[in-house]
């Protein structure tokens, strides 16, 4: 509708300039006048006539003292004829300058025929238009089921290649060699190997599965088709199968090439599990899929790449061998890969001096890619907003604390009371995670409010670890209870503000019971079988496997994990209470603690046991 009105705008813009163009030509000449023949005759036999133009029946007159004159003359004569018939003169004829032109009829035609026409030919071009842009319409229905993959080669502006993903490394040579694949298929057929017809990239969300995808692009140099697993599914039943079809021809006409199909989980998940109205289509296109990737024979050189954050809900007929045989495991990157992400980011970015990336990556275990570049985006945008010229180490601490936490909401007006149990809760927060031997240093202490929370605590870990420890667990209880029990202690009352601590506790007192068989009492097995139902969004439900009496014992035995950690916490709050009233008259003071600022109060963190005995260790070798 929008083309419609605009192709109508232009329409009229030009008609107006054509009527103006119009009446310029009409106004800028004066008008000739018109005469009768006798008039014209006398004007012959006085010699007053210079110039005779013939145009068609019109004759045009220029007299000797250059007034111009119009006369019309019958159809059917010469003008030689019409004169000699009057009797005139031959002599004062062959005196005057004859000319006989072409017939002025287009434009004498137009000029008496456009006003009439003019309405007719808008409306018409309007109807024209109209249709056409119907007909459009139709045929874009008709091209529903093409699929709607977008074709990039490697030469486009903005190429990604393998140097723009930094860290990955297993993921990055896996990778490389699809890519020789597709350039050198040879190499690997005559050794009898065969050349792998899926590759699958799993990771969390913004681990760099896309960017992943889109380097391969770029070193391939071979068409690639990208299209994404919800563009499958559409409201009408049978696109998603079409345009699977309408995809891998397309695919295979330009091989080699690779087809990339980016959040597959949202075609592929586990059939007959779902009780959503669309999962018949997700289930016909996933066949598609399927059946296109059987149909290839060997030779044919086409790759496909999907990509996954939810592997758990794959239809296990995907990643069956002949399929997607090839899986490639993107995970959040280690402390180096955090730092080479960061430099890659970091490219075109001007930094300070004092910026050190190496610090800015140990500040960020769990980060995804996508958040490191977040940060550093952040960072820009902070130190732009101060208007400095360089990114300074500071903006990008303040950018990690944005991308973790949310923004800080100064601006919040909370009333002293409110400050002061803010003040207490963190310090409950910050006094536990400091004086319990195996959580993680604390690195700062916030009551400013930010995102959610009314104020923060940050404890950074000093290696990137993969196994934690039932002890570890109970200490991390401990440390969420201590708002909560901070609160309690001084005020003899609790509020809302600890809520999610609370949830958060017992989410993970429960896990240690039914996930990691942590109980004692439960003893080495897991409890409940998780699956996902697709239900009105997304839903999981958790199955139980086990009886109503071993329901009782879980809900026991999470109970007493929390009372442990409540325990621990508690002693420590009742033991350093001199301490922690001296955190929160801090805090009120300067509302935020850094690392130093709060040591100095509460002194340098104890070592546990195991730090003691590496130390000790060291020091002997
Ligand atoms: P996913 O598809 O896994 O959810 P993306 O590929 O879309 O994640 O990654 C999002 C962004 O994060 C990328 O555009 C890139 O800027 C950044 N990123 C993620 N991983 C890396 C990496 N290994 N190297 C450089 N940048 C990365
Ligand atoms: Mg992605
Ligand atoms: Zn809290």
């Amino acid at each position: 509708m929008k083309n419609l009105l605009k192709n109508f705008l232009i329409f009229f813009v030009v008609f107006i300039l054509i009527a103006s163009l119009f009446s310029l030509y009409g106004n800028g000449k004066s008008k000739p006048e018109k005469i009768g023949l006798e008039t014209f005759i006398k004007q012959i036999n006085n010699e007053e006539v210079s110039q005779i133009v013939v145009r068609g029946n019109k004759l045009e007159i220029t007299l000797k003292d250059g007034k111009q004159e119009v006369v019309k003359k019958e159809g059917g004569q010469t003008l030689i004829e019409m004169l000699t018939d009057l009797g005139v003169n031959q002599d004062k004829i062959t005196n005057i300058n004859i000319e006989v032109k072409e017939d002025e009829g287009v434009s004498f035609w137009l000029g008496i025929l456009l006003p009439f026409l003019l309405p007719f030919i808008l409306v018409g071009t309007f109807i024209y238009f109209m249709i056409k842009s119907v007909q459009g319409a139709n045929t874009r229905a008709m091209m529903f089921g093409k699929s709607q993959a977008k074709e990039f080669r490697g030469d486009t502006k903005n190429k990604v290649t393998f140097k723009d993903v930094a860290g990955a490394k297993e993921a990055k040579e896996e990778l490389k060699e699809v890519v020789e694949f597709l350039k050198n298929p040879k190499k690997f057929t005559n050794l009898g190997a065969r050349i792998p017809k899926g590759v699958l990239l799993l990771g969390s969300p913004g681990t760099g599965k896309t960017l992943l995808a889109r380097a391969v692009a770029g070193e391939a140099d071979v068409p690639f088709f990208h299209i994404s697993g919800s563009e499958f599914v559409e409201m009408f039943v049978g696109v998603g199968a079409s345009r699977v079809r309408d995809l891998f021809k397309k695919a295979k006409k330009n091989a080699p090439s690779i087809i990339f199909i980016d959040e597959i989980d949202a075609v592929g998940r586990r059939r007959g599990a779902g009780l959503g109205g669309s999962h018949d289509e997700r289930e016909q296109t996933l066949n598609q899929i399927l059946v296109e990737m059987d149909g290839f024979d060997p030779h044919t050189n086409v790759i496909v790449m999907a990509a996954t954050n939810r592997p758990d809900v794959l239809d296990p007929a995907l990643l069956r061998p002949g399929r997607f045989d090839r899986q490639v495991v993107l995970e959040n990157p280690d402390i180096k890969d955090r730092e080479e992400i960061l430099k890659v980011h970091a490219r075109q970015k001007p930094l300070a001096k004092d910026v050190s990336l190496r610090r800015i990556a140990e500040r960020t275990p769990g980060f995804s890619g996508a958040d490191l570049a977040n940060v550093l985006n952040e960072g820009a945008l902070l130190a732009a907003r101060k208007n400095k010229k360089l990114i300074e180490m500071e903006d990008l601490f303040e950018a990690i604390e944005k991308v973790m936490l949310g923004p800080e909401r100064k601006s919040r007006i909370i009333t002293p009371k409110e400050k002061k149990i803010t003040a207490y809760h963190e310090a409950g927060h910050a006094i536990v995670a400091h004086f319990l031997p195996h959580t993680d240093p604390v690195q700062k202490v916030s009551i400013i409010a930010r995102g959610q929370a009314g104020g923060y605590t940050l404890k950074v870990p000093t290696e990137d670890r993969r196994l934690h420890s039932k002890t570890e667990f109970i200490e991390e209880i401990s440390v969420l209870l201590g708002g909560y029990l901070a609160e309690k202690e001084v005020f003899n009352e609790v509020t809302t503000g600890a809520t999610s601590d609370l949830r958060r506790a017992t989410n993970l007192a429960r896990r240690l019971v039914t996930d990691y068989g942590m109980s004692d009492k439960l003893g080495p097995r897991t409890f409940g079988e998780k699956e996902e139902i697709i239900f009105l969004g997304r839903e999981i439900h958790e199955q139980r496997d086990y009886s109503e009496k071993v329901a009782e014992l879980i809900d026991e035995e999470v109970s007493n994990f929390i009372n442990i950690s409540k325990e621990k916490a508690l002693q420590i709050l009742k033991n350093k209470r001199k301490v922690l009233e001296e955190v929160v008259k801090s805090l009120l003071e300067k509302e935020t603690l850094e690392k130093e600022d709060f040591e100095k109060i509460v002194g340098s963190k104890p070592k546990n046991k195991d730090e003691q005995k590496s130390e000790k260790d060291k020091k002997e070798n």
